[in-house]
């Protein structure tokens, strides 16, 4: 199959059948130095775009196929720039499936690319600075592209948006990383009210020469983001822990920040994570998903 790949498990979404809306080569309005494909100068209009049949006959196919959870639209590059997402989106409604996109939002601010984003059940954005130069730096954006009206265009979606909407953070060393600027990413957050926010670092080959964080920095950092769903991607066991919590001082850290079964392992210590067990015995914390996350959150 051309456009399909997968079905795979993600930590993010559940079981994901990706659907690359630009297999044939990269075709992108940034060029962040963090990218898993080769650099590539940036491009704003998508070439030879293929019909939307051709892609939807595909998709349906696969649907016939394989057990998942979401279907992901996605892009080597920026699936927004296909010209005709919207004609796409309303027909992949009709094979009945979770629809997620995968976006760097540099299109946000278009109205027409935010009608037809509204008709996904999850859409992801990235917002990896605040800062205009960071911004720049980091993401390496084609000529025009404004991160001010990257966030009005965020937004203004989030008021028409009745999705799950996930806000994504990607931190590279020495660029990003800075308290400061997370603390900035912080106040524009308290404004779009996403539903869930993903901090991640780089994990595969970078498109240029830079590095990621510790997942020890992630946490660090997550802590200037505030009263949000925040989910980072771990693999390897935490260097900290968090100890001998008493059952109030843990409802308290999990009312100002829901953690997911992950997190709880990954972080607290065996005597904390069986006064969790008993707290959610005796339901004082509820479970809630977010975008194929599971999190726990204080009731009190
Ligand atoms: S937006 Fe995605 S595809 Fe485009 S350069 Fe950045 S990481 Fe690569």
């Amino acid at each position: 199959m051309k456009f399909i790949f997968g079905p795979v498990a993600s930590r993010r979404f559940g079981m994901s059948l990706g659907v690359d809306l630009s297999p044939d080569k990269k075709r992108c309005n940034f060029d962040c130095i963090y990218c898993e494909l080769e650099p590539a100068k940036p491009v704003t209009v998508y070439d030879n775009p293929p019909q939307v049949d051709e892609i939807f006959n595909e998709v349906k196919e696969a649907v016939e196929l394989y057990n998942f959870d979401v279907l992901t639209i996605t892009s080597n590059g920026e699936p927004t720039l296909y010209p005709y997402i919207d004609e796409l989106i309303e027909k992949l409604k009709t094979l009945n499936k979770k629809t997620l996109i995968l976006s760097n939002s540099s299109t946000i601010d278009n109205p027409k690319i935010q009608e037809a984003l509204k008709k996904f059940d999850i859409v992801k954005l990235s917002l990896d600075a605040v800062t205009p130069s960071v911004f720049k730096k980091i993401d390496r954006p084609a000529k025009g592209i404004d991160i001010n009206n990257v966030i009005s265009g965020m937004k203004e979606f989030r008021k028409k948006y009745n999705g799950e909407l996930i806000i994504e953070i990607l931190v590279v060393k020495g660029i990003n990383d800075k308290v400061d600027e997370f603390k900035k990413i912080n106040e524009v957050l308290k404004e779009i009210k996403p539903d869930r926010v993903d901090i991640s670092t780089i994990d595969r080959p970078p498109a240029y020469n830079v590095e990621g964080v510790s997942t020890e920095r992630l946490f660090e950092l997550s802590k200037n983001i505030e009263n949000q769903n925040i989910f980072i991607p771990t693999r390897q066991k935490l260097k900290f822990q968090i100890e001998n919590l008493t059952k109030e001082e843990l409802l308290n850290t999990l009312k100002k920040r829901p953690f997911t079964k992950n997190d709880i392992e990954n972080i607290f210590d065996e005597h904390t994570q069986r006064i969790f067990n008993d707290l959610l015995k005796e339901n004082l914390i509820e479970e809630i998903w977010v975008g194929g996350v599971k999190f726990y959150k204080a009731l009190i």
